[in-house]
């Protein structure tokens, strides 16, 4: 099915719950209004392509760190040899052809009283509305053994898709043949509650394939396995019977690099490859900004609108935010809440109504081995009595079993994903 471009917009209107607002034909000029989006990722690069596409008459800046977007979706299937990070990682032209500007650079600071973000290069970019979305950065302070930069090239989190995704793969095909992987699992929220789960299978995977004698032991600092748990155990308990040692409540004390072990409150857990994934909090520039409302880890928003409950202007989306009550911190998610806060920046430059009761829908796909995945979707909205964005009761669903049309189905959400965010 092909859709015109007014067809397109209704959809997308009606799928997010957001009105779609048009603004004025133009490519903007001295008077238009400015968006500056810090971080092209998930969140930002879905929030500047919809701004532009629904006013086209705003100037719409992305401010990204990094030349190419990698996604992390889909990057547990590199370390099971499954697929390649080349078929992960995309530039930013579509999102340039689209009329958005794209600056390579490290935002450092915004300034909320003058309107204006600062680059690490010194330049400034003014901005009537800013929508950050940094994504994550990991919490240190409590692991003492990874504290240099050499020690944390040598036990990877993998969690930011790219060169770590790379290296730890290397590290896999670089073990011995009945050797032991190590997998350390942070307490949630994290990004991605499903992610570790389906690590644990896409290193099966490759394990059961390539070096049969090896072994891996997962150390969950959560009580449970936080997502699609029956369906993870029907692998684990399956096709991997005997590979996997599950140990639940395994809070992280420590790291001995040196010595190769994770170590916990009473117990130290020695292992060929250690792959520890430490706790999350909001990016950095979350924090230098004063977007930080919980737990010194994210950011309160408006559910309306994204809007930062700590500084006027500035809106936060997607794993930087404080989740609303059983919300994921998933790209599916980003992409719903980027849609929501372009609608809303839209209104808010040009004076128009918000939508009272946005609707997001989310759905994870997960790999079990090379083609088959399973599935959990959710959907929330806005409840205006108690101000907070709420999983829709018999909403959303999960899958009977693991299947290979849901793995063609996880490739199809990813590309669509990809192509919503970069054009
Ligand atoms: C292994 C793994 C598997 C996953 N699988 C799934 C899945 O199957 N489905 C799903 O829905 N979600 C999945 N996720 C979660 C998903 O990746 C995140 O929820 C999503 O990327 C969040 O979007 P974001 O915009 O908050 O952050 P990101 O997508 O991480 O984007 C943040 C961007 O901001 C940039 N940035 C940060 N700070 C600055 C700065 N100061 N200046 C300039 N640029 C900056 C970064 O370079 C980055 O490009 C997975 C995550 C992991 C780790």
């Amino acid at each position: 099915m092909t859709l015109n471009r007014r067809e397109f917009m209704k959809w997308v209107a009606a799928s997010t719950g957001t009105a779609a607002v048009v603004g004025c034909a133009g490519t903007g000029g001295p008077s238009a209004s400015r968006v500056v989006v810090i971080g092209g990722g998930y969140g930002g690069a879905t929030a500047a392509r919809y701004v532009k596409e629904w006013a086209p008459d705003i100037d719409v800046t992305v401010v990204e760190r990094s030349n190419t977007f990698v996604s992390c979706p889909i990057s547990n299937l590199v370390l099971g040899g499954n697929t390649q990070i080349g078929n992960l990682t995309m530039g930013y032209e579509g999102l340039r052809a689209r009329g958005v500007r794209v600056v390579r650079g490290e935002a450092v600071a915004v300034d909320a009283a003058a309107k204006q973000v600062r680059l690490a290069d010194g330049s400034t970019l003014a901005y009537d509305r800013v929508i950050v979305s940094p994504g994550i950065d990991f919490i240190y302070d409590s692991i003492p053994g990874l504290q240099s930069a050499d020690a944390q090239g040598r036990v990877l989190h993998a969690w930011k898709a790219g060169p770590q995704t790379v290296a730890l793969r290397k590290q896999l095909e670089a073990m011995r043949d009945g050797g032991v992987f190590v997998f350390h699992i942070p307490m949630a929220p994290y990004r991605c509650p499903p992610g570790p789960y389906e690590r644990v299978c896409q290193v099966a995977d490759y394990l059961k394939r390539s070096k049969p004698r090896s072994k891996i032991i997962v150390l969950d600092s959560n009580p449970d396995i936080t997502s699609k748990k029956g369906l993870f155990l029907q692998s684990w308990n399956g096709v991997y019977k005997g590979m996997i040692d599950y140990r639940p409540n395994s809070e992280l004390a420590d790291v001995d690099v040196k010595g190769m072990a994770v170590k916990l409150t009473f117990d130290s857990v020695k292992g060929d490859v250690l792959n520890v994934v430490p706790p999350h909090r909001a990016g950095d520039i979350a924090r230098t900004t004063g977007l930080i409302t919980a737990n010194q880890r994210w950011c309160g928003v408006d559910w309306r609108t994204m809007e930062s409950v700590a500084v006027k202007g500035i809106h936060v989306l997607a794993d930087a935010t404080l989740s609303a009550p059983a919300m994921p911190k998933s790209g599916s998610m980003a992409n719903q809440q980027a849609k929501v806060c372009a609608a809303a920046v839209i209104a808010l430059l040009k004076g128009g109504p918000v939508v009272e009761k946005p609707v997001m829908m989310n759905t994870c796909y997960s790999f079990v081995d090379g083609r088959s995945a399973v599935h959990v979707a959710s959907v929330h909205q806005y409840d205006a009595a108690q101000k907070m964005t709420l999983a829709v009761k018999g909403a959303g669903g999960l899958s009977d079993k693991a299947n290979e049309l849901e793995g063609t189905y996880a490739w199809g959400w990813a590309r669509n994903m990809w192509g919503d965010a970069l054009g």
